[in-house]
């Protein structure tokens, strides 16, 4: 059995970990800097760590490089997308992507995912394992390498993140360490599909992350497009998000998928304006392209969902559309499976 990676334990971890090994606690701050500004990945590599501290460390823990990504890079707008495949063979994606003045970036919680989301590439591999917290931590790594600084990250990429929760917690908490990656939570969004427990959790811990509800849609085809929807009902997750809002006192964003005839029409607005009344929120609408690997969207779509955006407005919300990016390599919402199948489109 291969020893836990060092890279897997928050700061208090690794401190508790060197007091157990009749070390300082406080040495843990350099090991950090070591591991998270200088990017070691070999136990001998430890800057300033004692040989005899490193030997110990080398006897508990694994440090080795990372996998190195494959890039693909959008020829229409961009957008990098980068595969991964960890040494037991878990594929993960990550995307980089490029907006007005800010780069962000979209990373994997999950290889694979198990929710079955219906228009999902993503739902339709299944679920191949929980992604652990250094492996989380190296995609942030490898897209800020890639686009030569990041803004932001949401956990929008492959898989639940609330369903790996303990593993995405650790990972925010060593994103986010100032003797580290000191990247800060406030640019963290982390989005669910709607586990109503993990929501209620969040809402209360001391954890500054934004929170996205992809709420899909607003009625009973929620059920069909995503069958988590049974587990937990569109109006429990509802009444989770004001519980988040009231508690925390921050707005939370919730994503809508415009399907083209689906859920796009006068009645599925007036349905959604009722389904969030007086929750504190922003509404991104996100325009869905069913195309596998396509750029163009069938004629009248943009010109439908800017229809859709007037009516959320005029019902007094604020609605952002969203056009998705690197449609041409599968980078865009739902397309994340080239890793594992070389390449696929949406199943919807
Ligand atoms: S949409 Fe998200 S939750 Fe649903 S199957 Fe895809 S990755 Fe999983």
């Amino acid at each position: 059995m291969t020893n836990p990676d060092i890279r897997d334990l928050t700061r208090q971890e690794l401190a508790g970990a060197l007091i157990a090994l009749g070390e300082k606690g406080t040495r843990a701050d350099r090991l950090y800097t070591c591991l998270y500004r200088k990017g070691a990945a070999d136990f001998a590599a430890l800057d300033g760590i004692p040989r005899e501290l490193s030997e110990k460390l080398a006897a508990r823990y694994s440090l080795r490089p990372l996998p190195a990504a494959e890039k693909l890079i959008s020829k229409t707008d961009g957008t990098i997308k980068l595969l991964f495949r960890f040494p037991d063979g878990a594929p993960a994606e990550s995307v980089v992507l490029f907006n007005k003045k800010t780069v962000s970036a979209c990373i994997s919680s999950q290889s694979g995912c198990a929710c079955g989301c219906t228009f999902c590439a993503t739902g339709a591999l299944g679920f191949r394992r929980d992604l652990k917290p250094s492996e989380i931590v190296a995609q942030l790594a490898a897209c800020r390498r890639a686009a030569g600084k990041l803004d932001s990250v949401v956990f929008m990429g492959m898989g639940e993140p609330f369903l790996n929760w303990a593993n995405v917690k650790k990972s925010i908490l060593i994103l986010s360490d100032n003797k580290g990656c000191n990247f800060p939570q406030t640019k963290i969004t982390v989005s669910t599909v709607g586990v109503v427990p993990v929501i209620r959790e969040l809402a209360g811990s001391h954890l500054e992350i934004k929170l996205a509800i992809s709420l899909i849609t607003a009625g009973e085809k929620r059920a069909e497009l995503a069958p988590m929807d049974k587990k937990y009902p569109l109006k429990d997750v509802i009444e989770a998000a004001r519980y988040y809002c009231t508690k925390t006192g921050k707005a939370v964003f919730f994503e809508y998928i415009l399907f083209d005839g689906v859920n796009d029409g006068a009645q599925d607005a007036a349905k959604l304006l009722e389904l969030i009344k007086g929750v504190p929120c922003k509404l991104n609408l996100i325009l869905y392209n069913p195309l596998p690997g396509g750029t163009a969207l069938p004629p009248g779509r943009v010109e439908k969902a800017k229809e859709f955006q007037k009516l959320i407005m005029a019902g007094g919300l604020r609605a952002h559309l969203r056009r998705e990016k690197g449609t041409d390599i599968s980078a865009a919402c739902g397309q994340l499976a080239a890793a594992a199948q070389g390449g696929s489109g949406p199943a919807l």
